[in-house]
């Protein structure tokens, strides 16, 4: 979409014409009385872009932002909109723990529920629907034939299933919310539930998670092929990405490096606490410190509890003239050192094992001469 910069307020020319983001935030503050905070609303915005011919221009929409700033919210104003507004026939929400799924679920349940409009709309009879594993809202609208029939023709229903392979199998999903997907280690889940949104017209999938590490095939997938697009043009450009995250090198204490991952950072993320928690995760370093680098700062990280810290490696660099015998030294905890580390230093004799035991692990200095 190219012209004039217009409502949207990042200097894009999305207009209530060519996106229903625009709906969704009204929507969220004139019914929900729940506005959408300003991240959201970007995203609502740009993931709702349509093609002239109406429908959405993503397809599949990623976004990784880091955790506490208000995805689950989004997910559920976002639910809500598609069934009270867009009229979408079938919401599946999945995830590889059904609890994720259910989070999101549960909360746009409650708030359909608390408001008079919206409740009026959810059949007494079976328009909720919670036994485990099968849970699902009905919204039947007013004027439908039969409003109080959970199985009325013009019925929307918000469902939510476990990411296996049965999830999402047969059915025809209008949008496909994955929950948490860092989580998804292999592709069984997806590959289960996202063909079934082809056979709908217009359909949208939403990912949203923080960072993930290797293991995370489908999240890293999804990334590097919006990258490729974003970068160099490759590939038919159908993946929104929208991430907030720290540079990879980024140090945990670094304040405007942690804003970049925490849009919502001085709002309804308090950075003392987060702080506090970096200190802890630095203190405690391996998998502590992997986890705060992917949950707050939005980093991809190569495993979950390395021996050494990469980003401290690097932060650790010291470019200078290399001597006549170039020379790597690196010094980690013997104790908590994994059994690569504990091999090197067994070959590296006196002077690999002089330093050995330190320093503590994580934030491993490092000196390369
Ligand atoms: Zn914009």
């Amino acid at each position: 979409m190219t012209g004039p910069p217009g409502p949207c307020g990042c200097g894009c020319a999305l207009t209530p014409e060519t996106s229903y983001g625009f709906d969704v935030d009204e929507f969220a503050r004139d019914v929900l009385r729940h506005p959408l905070d300003p991240w959201q609303r970007w995203s609502a915005v740009h993931a709702g872009e349509l093609l002239p011919d109406g429908s959405p221009r993503f397809s599949i929409v990623l976004i990784l932002v880091a955790r506490q700033n208000g995805k689950t919210e989004l997910l559920v104003v976002l639910a809500l909109y598609w069934l009270y507004v867009a009229r979408i026939a079938l919401v599946l929400g999945t995830s590889t723990k059904l609890d994720y799924a259910k989070e999101s679920w549960k909360k746009a349940v409650k708030l359909a529920r608390s408001i008079l409009e919206l409740s009026a709309e959810i059949p007494k009879r079976s328009g909720v629907r919670k036994a485990n594993g099968e849970q699902e809202l009905v919204v039947v609208p007013l004027d439908a034939a039969n409003p109080d029939d959970p199985d009325d023709l013009e019925a929307c229903r918000y469902k939510i299933a476990a990411a296996n392979e049965e999830g999402g199998r047969s059915l025809s999903i209008g949008r496909f919310i994955a929950d948490e997907l860092r989580q998804h280690h292999s592709y069984e889940a997806w590959d289960a539930a996202e063909p079934a949104t082809s056979a709908v017209d217009g359909s949208q999938t939403f990912a949203l998670s923080n960072a993930g590490d290797d293991r995370s095939i489908v999240l890293n997938d999804l990334r590097e092929s919006a990258l490729a697009f974003i970068e160099r043009g490759e590939g038919d450009g159908d993946v929104m990405l929208a991430e907030w995250s720290a540079p990879e090198d980024a140090d945990p204490f670094d304040l405007a490096a942690l804003a970049q991952a925490n849009p919502n950072l001085g709002t309804r993320k308090n950075a003392r606490k987060l702080l506090a928690n970096a200190r802890r995760a630095v203190a405690r370093g391996g998998r502590a410190l992997n986890g705060f680098k992917t949950e707050h700062m939005c980093i991809r990280v190569k495993v979950m509890n390395p021996a050494i810290d990469p980003g401290a490696w690097k932060r650790c660099l010291e470019v200078g003239r290399p001597g006549r015998r170039p020379v790597a030294r690196g010094d980690v905890s013997r104790r908590r050192a994994g059994p690569a580390t504990r091999h090197a230093l067994r070959r590296g004799g006196a002077a690999g094992r002089a330093g050995a035991g330190r320093l503590r692990e994580g934030l491993g200095r490092a000196g390369m001469h």
